[in-house]
């Protein structure tokens, strides 16, 4: 950080912020590490920003942690901001993917390593790490947990009784976002053989990712959406047996839809992702049917790791070195599993692991 300028190496570096000082050689408490998240709006970033720095301060750094208010030029401007008060490492979860290439010029020109965290920044070739869960997986468990919800499969995998037609909806998230295309494709890969088949219709027609997508992963939208959707393709009395949702707060706002055109009691099997209190409720109360947990902990805990791997002029050690194509560059990456987590699993995933406890499932009953 800044107090590196009094160092005679820093004098080699130009500038004398940033890890072209020999961070190798710092104290922590002289090293700061700018941390960027996307929103507030949704608890997971809030719990990852929260993970990140508290692992980072426990070890003695100085965290600078900003929230951009799902805006991209205040994103923008909160990185420029952390490179010229001499951040040693960025970890940055983008908005949008390919917004931050001026910001990453100028961190790659001070030599500032940049961890891409859980969304993989796009279209430069100053993207040093990326740390995330494997999201092709991640599509692939929500079309799952959807097969299994409407009965087409069984947890084991096997067949199911039910046979179709089922009517189900398909939603995306944001087109800027690159996990959404990792989310859409595995998913849709695992559905296309039972559309092929007949088991499932897509009773909109809408099944392309631009049509299903929701611009910053708004509720609200997708809420709206949900709504235009029985107005024009349910009108005939037809009913809705499935949604496939990428997030719980897309998810959220798809129920209400529902609700509000008289859906109730056994509901229309709802997927979704993150584990938000909200929907972990829901499912315990069995309007929601599943959401897919990532553990933020342990992906913070990987950001850190590889933050430091940086600062001690080492190379973070990925687990996957072939799937992330920036546009630019493959980026070296690690990835955690993730895990679907039907009602019956809360206890043992949720509650059991710390992320949530009994009574925040059980409030407000
Ligand atoms: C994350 C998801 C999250 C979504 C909306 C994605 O990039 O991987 O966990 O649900 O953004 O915030």
């Amino acid at each position: 950080g800044a107090a590196a300028v009094a160092l005679s190496l820093a004098a080699c570096s130009g500038e004398g912020a940033g890890s072209g000082t020999d961070t190798a050689n710092q104290a922590p408490t002289d090293l700061t590490i700018g941390v960027s998240m996307p929103t507030q709006t949704s608890e997971r970033w809030i719990a990852d920003g929260n993970s990140v720095k508290e692992k980072l301060t426990a070890k003695g750094y100085k965290v600078d942690l900003q929230y951009a208010g799902d805006d991209i030029p205040t994103q923008s401007q909160q990185v420029d901001q952390m490179i010229t008060q001499g951040a040693d490492v960025l970890i940055i979860a983008a908005i949008d993917g390919t917004a931050l290439s001026s910001q990453l010029q100028a961190a790659a020109d001070k030599k500032i390593p940049v961890i891409s965290y859980d969304r993989l920044i796009r279209d430069s070739k100053n993207v040093d790490f990326y740390v995330s869960f494997d999201n092709y997986k991640v599509g692939v468990a929500q079309a799952t947990a959807l097969l299994v919800g409407l009965g087409v499969l069984n947890k084991d995998g096997s067949e199911g009784t039910a046979k179709g037609p089922l009517n189900v909806e398909l939603f995306a998230g944001s087109l800027d976002d690159n996990n959404a295309h990792f989310f859409f494709d595995g998913a849709m890969d695992t559905l296309k053989p039972f559309i092929d088949k007949g088991t499932l219709v897509v009773k909109s027609k809408q099944t392309s990712i631009e049509q299903a997508a929701t611009l910053r992963w708004q509720q609200e939208t997708a809420q709206k959406r949900m709504e235009d959707l029985l107005t024009s393709s349910y009108n005939d009395g037809a009913k809705v047996a499935g949604v496939l949702s990428p997030y719980d707060g897309l998810s959220r706002g798809i129920i209400t839809a529902l609700q509000n055109a008289g859906y109730k009691g056994k509901m229309p099997v709802v997927t979704g992702q993150d584990a938000e209190i909200a929907s972990v409720k829901l499912i315990n109360d069995g309007v929601q049917s599943s959401t897919v947990f990532k553990d933020t902990r342990l992906l913070a805990e990987q950001a850190v790791t590889a933050a430091e791997a940086f600062l001690k002029k080492a190379t973070p050690e990925a687990n996957d070195t072939k799937t992330y194509d920036n546009g630019v560059k493959v980026v070296p990456s690690y990835l955690l599993p993730v895990e679907t987590v039907y009602k019956d699993d809360i206890q043992k995933s949720l509650i059991d692991s710390g992320y949530w406890t009994a009574d925040e499932v059980k409030a407000g009953q």
